[in-house]
């Protein structure tokens, strides 16, 4: 499953998928969280969204516990989150959507959970880092991957809905990152066990 959603996005992530590079020409303030939100979600929707026929995401501030991807075409963000881990976590939601418009049997219901987050950490990094309007740099990706790996690492192994050691998740994103900045030629050792999500072979 999670192979034939990656067969299904990655290779729309080669060449023709960065023809257009960015201009920056409208670059965002990453202290303006609800702007921010809307150009990750606006951008990849132009990418990814489109490559696998995704429907218009929704999203919404959340108040309460992490953000999450709730239902088929709606993302909650805690709205306590702010410049990069915002940009992360706007980006995770919005992979989800995309895994859940490629193959509607990756849902949290199926067993391996821990694949489909590590895939959304994946295809979150690539986002971010060929993201037209805002210049994701390497230092901001080092900073973000810093907080994955301090405040969004899940060490209860043994829950159903574990979403990754801290370590893993950070090696996820940064798989994602350098396969995205190197317009899809670059992959890492990790790239075939997060973002492909093939761990069987
Ligand atoms: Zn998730």
């Amino acid at each position: 499953m999670y192979l034939s959603i990656a067969k299904k996005i990655l290779p729309f992530l080669s060449l023709p998928f960065f023809l257009g590079n960015p201009s920056y020409s409208e670059i965002v303030d990453i202290n303006d969280s609800e702007n921010l939100v809307e150009i990750i979600i606006q951008e990849a929707s132009k990418t990814f969204g489109k490559r696998v026929g995704a429907k218009k995401v929704r999203w919404e501030w959340c108040d309460e516990p992490p953000s999450y991807y709730p239902t088929r075409n709606f993302i909650c963000l805690n709205n306590k989150d702010k410049g990069l881990s915002l940009a992360f976590t706007a980006a995770h939601e919005y992979a989800h959507h995309i895994q859940h418009s490629v193959d509607s049997l990756a849902d949290r219901s199926r067993k391996n959970i821990t694949k489909v987050e590590l895939q959304a950490d994946c295809y979150a990094g690539i986002m971010l880092a060929t993201n037209p309007k805002y210049p994701f740099t390497i230092e901001d990706a080092n900073e973000m991957l810093a907080n994955v790996y301090e405040k969004y690492g899940d060490y209860e192994y043994d829950h159903e809905d574990h979403h990754g050691s801290g370590e893993n998740r950070m090696l996820a994103l940064r798989s994602g990152f350098h396969f995205g900045r190197s317009e899809g030629t670059h992959k890492d050792a990790y790239y075939k066990i997060f973002c492909v999500g093939d761990t069987d072979k």
